[in-house]
């Protein structure tokens, strides 16, 4: 525990907030807000100010539409930047029902679950992410484009472009909010940038996703720019991931480590991965949630397309980093910043100790290149593949008991429901692609 009730209000008259953002993520994981004048911080720490529940997507009905937000007050932090209503701070908020028990369809408190879980083995749950993102530029009327003025590649050190500048700020806003900022580069694609925090335990990791998008679009948005997290926005060019880094400690040191195993890797270790491998397909759904996702799991452009795993490439979904000690994890690839990140970590944490409980072994590791094998040779190494759309990703996330009971009644219903939605209206819409190649040709 960072905070205390009495801490927060002591911050917030210190630094003459004057106003306060509840923040809380709806089951796609877009932050919702409902904001206050710092005279209600007291009312609300008391976990007594109430919201309209039904006018949130994938939430609940009116006639159970009163809710209660508890903010977490160890998410507090007050925004570095200032607005027209002077200093402003924000909580991250738990959601609960009326009648005082947690709402079942708050993502926070599905990974607060999954985290029981773990902890009940004895488990810590640890997650890095690597968030990636585009910065296109506007236009005179300020609509967004795929435009970028960056002709910058990978680890470029010249500062040719808006981005450059921008990233740096964002960099320095994420510092200000308490960020451990590891890394900061350029990636593959024109106009996309990865910026890299130090893991945490997962719920910290997931909240800090949440921050992150926010100050990535704030920022971007005062240099002119617009930050995207769309995982495929321009085809041809790289997409843009969230990897995550995955450990478990258990008593405060690492248990994917064995000094003892050729790989340096616990039994723990291989039953985690073991699991992921078991429960990928189901999980996809989770960690690439919309249509575009697919764009991006294709091969030739770092992302994974094949269910396996190595400790050498980067082709396959789960590769294992070279550290050791208490570095050593695992790495799954797959996962886009268009992914909840509550539910995201939630379902990798339960697929990994499906595959600690149930002793699962994993296939073994695959150093080749899969991207250069051939059906037979994938087939041969019983290899499958990730769901190719969202659609064939929903029909596994309908199979999977130990996914469905991660993410709880209320999230699988709603969330299948609205994903279902809208594949049906992608399905039926006509693209360029198809007027480019059959409009001349039938
Ligand atoms: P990559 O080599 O894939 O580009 P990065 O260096 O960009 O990796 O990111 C590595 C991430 O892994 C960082 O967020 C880092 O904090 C995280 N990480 C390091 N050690 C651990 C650990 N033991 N458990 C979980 N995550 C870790
Ligand atoms: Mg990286
Ligand atoms: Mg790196
Ligand atoms: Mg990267
Ligand atoms: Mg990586």
């Amino acid at each position: 525990k960072k905070y205390s009730k009495e801490d927060v209000l002591k911050l917030a008259n210190e630094y003459g907030v004057e106003y306060v953002h509840l923040q809380f993520s709806d089951i796609f994981g877009v932050m919702k807000n409902v904001s206050i004048p710092v005279e209600e911080l007291n009312k609300a720490l008391n976990n007594e100010i109430m919201f309209d529940g039904s006018s949130i997507d994938g939430f609940v009905r009116i006639e159970e539409s009163d809710m209660y937000l508890r903010p977490d007050p160890d998410t507090f932090v007050i925004f570095p930047w200032r607005t027209n209503s002077g200093v402003e701070a924000r909580l991250i908020c738990d959601i609960y029902n009326y009648d005082g028990t947690p709402f079942e369809g708050d993502p926070r408190y599905v990974l607060k679950r999954n985290l029981e879980e773990a902890k009940k083995l004895g488990y810590q749950f640890n997650v890095g992410p690597e968030c990636e993102f585009y910065l296109f530029l506007t236009d005179e009327k300020g609509n967004f484009t795929t435009v970028t003025q960056d002709n910058a590649s990978y680890f470029d050190m010249a500062p040719v472009d808006l981005g450059e500048s921008a990233r740096k700020e964002m960099v320095s806003t994420l510092k200000q909010l308490g960020f451990q900022i590891e890394a900061s580069h350029h990636e593959v694609g024109p106009g996309q940038h990865e910026i890299d925090f130090k893991y945490d335990d997962a719920l910290t990791t997931a909240d800090n996703v949440m921050t992150f998008k926010m100050v990535v679009r704030i920022i971007a948005q005062k240099h002119g720019l617009h930050a995207t997290f769309m995982p495929k926005p321009v085809f041809g060019i790289a997409g843009s991931g969230m990897h995550m880094n995955m450990s478990l400690t258990k008593d405060g040191k690492n248990a994917f480590y064995d000094p003892s195993d050729p790989l340096g890797l616990s039994k723990v270790c291989y039953n985690y991965i073991g699991g992921i491998i078991k429960h990928a397909k189901a999980m996809t759904a989770i960690t690439n949630p919309i249509v575009n996702s697919y764009k991006r799991l294709v091969s030739g452009y770092e992302a994974p397309v094949n269910i396996a795993w190595s400790a050498r490439n980067r082709s396959p979904l789960i590769r294992i980093p070279a550290k050791r000690g208490e570095s050593t994890r695992i790495e799954l690839r797959s996962p886009d910043p268009t992914s909840n990140p509550y539910l995201a970590l939630a379902v990798a944490l339960a697929a990994g100790l499906d595959g600690i409980k149930n002793n699962i072994t994993p296939p073994p590791p695959v150093n080749a290149n899969i991207y250069h094998m051939n059906k037979e040779e994938l087939e041969s190494l019983g290899i499958e593949r990730l769901p190719g759309s969202l659609e064939e990703a929903l029909n596994e996330l309908e199979k999977d008991e130990v996914i469905k009971k991660a993410l709880g009644n209320h999230v699988y219903t709603k969330f299948l429901e609205a994903k279902r939605a809208e594949w049906d209206e992608y399905k039926i819409y006509v693209t360029q692609w198809e007027l480019d190649q059959y409009l001349s040709k039938f």
